[in-house]
């Protein structure tokens, strides 16, 4: 199949969160099924200064929406896939982030900047830069692409429409006159259509006009068409259940592989797992924490923000290291969680260790050196750490939301004696909950053979890459059908 793939962020150009790292590893690991997958984006001032290293060449020029822009082509690093620039220094060529100013507000101009995007990709679907080459699927991603179903749901014969909902809680809501700003077709204000409680939103157009919209796990497919899960939009995708379906990512083998991780103290697998205390030794050394062997040591790593569920963890932590256990904490984000962690670290010398900022070489080290993860999520669309800690064979402790219910299997009596037990869940999202499973993780880690069970369980699941891309061909498959039989 020919597929146009269209992200805001593909690692390693640039990136701000998960999204990145999936539209790098899914178009790479469809390829690899002999696909042909080309990817766009915009052309961000780092975005550009990075792909100049892998060779970057002009490919076609054209004029949108008013506005001069060149097609760059490049590559990504181990990868054939092409990738696509759109570039328009007016509107991309600005410092750091995709989406806001260096003063941390969102770009007044964010509809305009990623409406060309949408615009740009429904040209590029149609060939209309005259490059040689229809794409048969066009593949969007969260609201900044999620224009380009709607553009091209006119067009015949036209392309199937797929859209991939990353994180419900961003939107792309947009003051009413956006409408005319981007001069879109008046009949679009309509709440079947853009219009959100009185805003325009981007979301809604991928939501409403794509072929197939799916989600990062099959557990959170379920969930945002709750309310508490659905940020207002749960009805729309009850209405569009029957296109609606869930799709886990992958973890990306190459770079989370304990048998072969640079970062690590010592390296490690499934047949050679004791080796793994060596990285716990040499973490405590790290961190500051008492040099203990025996004692577990939970881990957390994330962005320090509500979604996280910080503050669960801010409760618990205090009680939980009291058993004895300790507690390793790498996360950047909202000031007040930061100093919090840094005050109970300071309580608690020894104990608990917090390091402020984002360091993936430590984030590796902690993967390989803790004992349990804890992933408190309020919601979680997929997570990638709980699939990490799995790999490296550190139990997750996880509330059992999204892609972590979807991916940790809770150790209940009938998971133990069947083998399928990986970690521990928790239901509701209090301290106590939290707490309790915990709990749950320290009695077992009490038990090294009924332990080592657990961690192989998690060593072996496969979370690949290619599990998931084969997920997407059927997707991307029964779209076509539906477009072919229209
Ligand atoms: P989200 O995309 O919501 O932030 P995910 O669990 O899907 O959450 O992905 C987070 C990714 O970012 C993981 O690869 C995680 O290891 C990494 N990460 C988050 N915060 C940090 C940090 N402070 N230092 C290093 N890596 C981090």
């Amino acid at each position: 199949m020919r597929v146009l793939f269209v992200s805001s962020e593909i690692h390693p150009l640039i990136k701000t969160g998960g999204l990145a790292d999936v539209s790098a590893s899914l178009p790479r690991a469809l390829q690899t099924l002999g696909h042909q997958v080309t990817l766009l984006m915009p052309a961000y001032r780092d975005a550009l200064a990075a792909a100049s290293a892998l060779g970057v060449r002009l490919i076609a020029t054209h004029t949108i929406d008013g506005q001069h822009v060149r097609l760059l082509q490049t590559r990504l690093p181990r990868a054939r896939n092409r990738v696509w620039l759109l570039d328009c220094p007016p509107l991309f060529d600005r410092p750091g982030n995709p989406y806001q100013g260096p003063d941390g507000h969102d770009y007044p101009d964010n509809a305009e900047r990623f409406a060309l995007l949408c615009h740009a990709a429904a040209l590029l679907a149609e060939d209309r830069l005259g490059i040689g080459w229809r794409p048969e699927v066009v593949h969007s991603n969260d609201w900044q692409s999620a224009l380009v179903p709607l553009l091209l749901q006119d067009v015949r014969p036209r392309p199937a429409l797929v859209f991939t909902i990353h994180n419900l809680a961003y939107q792309g809501l947009f003051p009413a006159a956006t409408l005319q700003r981007l001069a879109l077709p008046a009949r679009y204000w309509h709440p079947d259509a853009l219009e959100f409680h009185g805003m325009l939103s981007f979301i809604k157009a991928g939501i409403v006009f794509a072929d197939r919209v799916n989600t990062v796990s099959p557990r959170y497919a379920s969930e945002i068409q709750q309310p508490a899960f659905g940020y207002g939009l749960d009805g729309l995708l009850r209405h569009r259940a029957a296109v609606l379906n869930g799709i886990l990512n992958g973890i990306d083998d190459r770079e989370w592989n304990p048998a072969r991780d640079a970062a690590l103290a010592q390296r490690y697998g499934t047949t050679t797992l004791g080796r793994k205390s060596a990285n716990k030794r040499a973490l405590q050394q790290e961190l500051g924490l008492a040099s203990d062997e025996g004692t577990p040591l939970f881990a957390f790593i994330g962005r320090l923000v509500e979604q996280k569920g910080i503050d669960l963890l801010l409760a618990a932590l205090p009680e939980l290291v009291r058993h004895p256990a300790q507690a390793a904490i790498l996360g950047s984000g909202e000031t007040a969680s930061e100093d919090a962690l840094a005050a109970l670290a300071q309580a608690h010398p020894g104990r608990i260790a917090f390091r402020a900022g984002y360091d993936e070489a430590l984030a590796h080290r902690i993967e390989a050196g803790a004992d349990v993860f804890l992933m408190p999520s309020r919601f979680e669309p997929c997570g990638l750490n709980q699939m990490y800690s799995l790999r490296y064979g550190t139990v997750p402790v996880v509330h059992a939301v999204g892609g972590l219910a979807d991916t940790v299997v809770d150790a209940t009596p009938e998971a133990l004696a069947d083998g399928s037990a990986n970690g521990f869940h928790f239901l509701t999202d209090t301290p106590e909950a939290l707490l309790a499973a915990a709990r749950r993780a320290l009695a077992l880690h009490a038990d090294p053979e009924a332990w080592r069970r657990l961690q192989l369980s998690g060593m072996r699941a496969d979370l690949s890459w290619r599990r998931s891309a084969r997920a997407y061909e059927q997707l991307y498959a029964s779209a076509l059908a539906d477009t072919a039989a229209a």
